[in-house]
């Protein structure tokens, strides 16, 4: 059985990572799909994302990355896959993810929805929360699949450094500028 995992992946995070190792034990084939949303403004461009996927996934023979867009079931169809995978984590991701699969349902019979858990030391971890603590200059490297973390810093430290006086006039040191931050309009 074939399995697709849609999402934005903006960037992959350990629990995508995880969903994707999981689901790929489950099913004969994961296609990681990451969706072209034009109402997004994302960090990353969709062959960025897709890069970053294929090399956190490397080990997983049968697990492949692809991009879509249009309706996630309509591109199921067309992968011949029957089970769309997704993640869950908080109360606030069941409900939307509910009204997704019900949705999908309406439109395709033969796609079923699967939900794994969030595995707990993924829990609260999300793309944004990632982006948020990178603009902020913190350290994401246990957030993200090893080969991710320095796209993400070079991402921020190219979004113009600038520099800030200490208080006390000591050395100057350089921030990077927080002000740009595309991709931040939506959680996940
Ligand atoms: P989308 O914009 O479709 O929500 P995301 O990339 O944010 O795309 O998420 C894709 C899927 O991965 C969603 O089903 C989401 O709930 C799931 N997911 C995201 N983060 C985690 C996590 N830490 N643990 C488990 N599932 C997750």
């Amino acid at each position: 059985m074939f399995a697709i995992y849609p999402g934005s992946f903006d960037p992959i995070t350990l629990g995508h990572l995880d969903v994707i190792e999981r689901g790929s034990r489950l099913f004969e084939r994961v296609i990681v799909a990451v969706l072209r949303n034009p109402n997004k403004t994302p960090l990353f461009t969709v062959a960025e994302r897709m890069d970053q996927i294929r090399r956190s996934t490397g080990h997983l023979t049968n697990v492949e990355v692809d991009s879509f867009d249009g309706l996630t079931v309509t591109y199921a169809k067309m992968r011949q896959a029957n089970v769309l995978l997704r993640g869950l984590r908080v109360l606030s991701d069941f409900e939307m993810e509910l009204q997704m699969a019900h949705t999908n349902k309406t439109l395709s019979e033969e796609v079923e929805t699967v939900f794994l858990a969030t595995s707990n030391e993924h829990s609260f971890l999300s793309s944004s929360l990632v982006k948020e603590i990178a603009k902020l200059g913190g350290r994401i490297d246990h957030l993200v699949p090893q080969p991710v973390a320095p796209d993400i810093y070079k991402c921020y430290a190219k979004i113009l450094p600038i520099s800030v006086p200490k208080q006390d006039s000591t050395p100057v040191v350089e921030h990077p500028r927080t002000e740009f931050l595309p991709g931040m309009d939506k959680p996940g």
